[in-house]
């Protein structure tokens, strides 16, 4: 371990998670900065034409331009990987940049995916509407079945693609089960696990090839910042998604970076104390709505997969009113604290209504499919304390009639 200027990745893989968070991949100039620095150039100079040639002809470590690496955005993909487990990482501007470089790096025309029915509004877009127009088609199925997914393999299947827990129904996938089945076919597996984060749950352990992240989210944490990245082996990384993503430029911009840098460092911290917030609303909410979709309470089916699979609660859920749509709005219009928005992962409590939002661009029988009903809420428990979260939903279900 060289103190001041780098690290020795020997060493840093063995740290415990919570040493990683706080300094993985931290790589220091020759000015000894504790914090990461921050690293706003778009270009590199050379001291002579030769080591240009040379570093472009990939002869000769360094930097070349931004689109393709930037030391602080290198720091956060070394942490990132650290995190996972991965052999290694590259970040995206966004989550969807990440999921779309994930998914398009590795098809062609005529493969055929697998892809779990509950996801981001924006993943199904792409894996329904978009990749269709180039040739790739996709079966969709209820992924907290694993035999479903051996069921809907077909000759041409490249992939299987799904998030667990899922947004925003919390369908878990048993991780185990699906990525064996995928191994025996030569099936990669691409996970979205950006509810999660590698703090509580590393699908790579458990046998999956490819996880992307939405960064916005838990590692950002603070609602600050957009950010992406996408985790896998060495030579995924650097033979399938590179060519892909160095010629698209999805980049990450060094300045989010720093901030999910940042974020990173108390990452184990605040999800922790949330996932604790999130089972003490969750047990509140279970006694006063017909439905709480929220796997780490004990009255779920799927509690026993999601305590095996996940180290924690974490933040998010969803919950179901009888009363439809307008009896879901009444009760977010009721709200005195929690902040009425799409986000998740903030440390401010927050609450959307899916299907008149994050998942509107939908047609109506396929948010049905998904699970996705017009009463449904789905929640993130922020860092507030637990007591006042409840005072304020007990109040706004009471003005909503519940
Ligand atoms: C938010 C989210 C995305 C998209 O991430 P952006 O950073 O908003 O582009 C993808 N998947 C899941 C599960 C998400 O929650």
């Amino acid at each position: 371990m060289k103190r001041r200027t780098g690290q020795d990745p020997s060493v840093t893989r063995n740290w415990k998670p919570a040493t990683q968070a706080v300094r993985g991949g931290t790589a220091r100039s020759e000015f000894g900065e504790t914090s990461e620095a921050l690293f706003l150039t778009s270009g590199y100079a050379y001291d002579c034409a030769g080591d240009a040639a040379a570093r472009f002809a990939g002869e000769q470590a360094g930097m070349t331009y931004s689109r393709l690496q930037n030391p602080t955005v290198e720091m956060l993909e070394q942490r990132i990987a650290l995190l996972e487990g991965a052999e290694a990482c590259r970040t995206m501007a966004t989550g969807m940049a990440a999921m779309t470089a994930a998914l398009l790096c590795q098809v062609s025309q005529g493969d055929h995916i697998v892809q779990g029915r509950a996801a981001f509004g924006s993943c199904r877009w792409l894996t329904d509407s978009l990749l269709p127009r180039f040739g790739v088609t996709t079966t969709t199925i209820d992924a907290r079945d694993p035999q479903q997914f051996e069921d809907a393999i077909r000759p041409n299947t490249k992939l299987f693609f799904f998030e667990t827990p899922a947004n925003p129904t919390m369908d878990v996938v048993d991780l185990e089960a699906v990525c064996a089945i995928a191994r025996k076919h030569g099936i990669v597996t691409v996970v979205d696990n950006a509810f999660a984060t590698p703090a509580l749950q590393r699908p790579i352990d458990f046998g999956a090839d490819v996880v992307a992240y939405s960064a916005t989210k838990m590692m950002d944490g603070q609602g600050r910042v957009l950010a992406g990245a996408v985790c896998g082996s060495e030579d995924f990384i650097i033979n399938t998604l590179l060519p892909f993503t160095r010629n698209t430029g999805p980049t990450l911009s060094a300045f989010n970076a720093w901030v999910v840098l940042k974020g990173l460092e108390t990452l184990d911290l605040r999800i922790r104390r949330q996932s604790e917030n999130a089972v003490k609303v969750g047990t509140f909410l279970e006694q006063r709505v017909p439905r709480v979709n929220f796997p780490a309470l004990p009255s779920h089916p799927q509690h026993a997969l999601f305590m095996r699979q996940m180290a924690a609660a974490g933040p998010i859920f969803s919950f179901e009113v009888d009363g439809g749509r307008a009896q879901a709005h009444a009760l977010l219009d009721g709200l005195e604290l929690i902040d009425i928005s799409n986000n998740i992962g903030d440390s401010r409590s927050l609450m959307t209504h899916p299907s008149s939002t994050t998942h509107s661009g939908l047609a109506e029988e396929k948010r049905l499919e998904m699970g996705i009903t017009e009463g449904m809420i789905r929640i993130n428990v922020g860092l507030e304390d637990a007591d006042d979260l409840i005072a304020d939903l007990d109040q706004a279900l009471r003005g909503a009639g519940l």
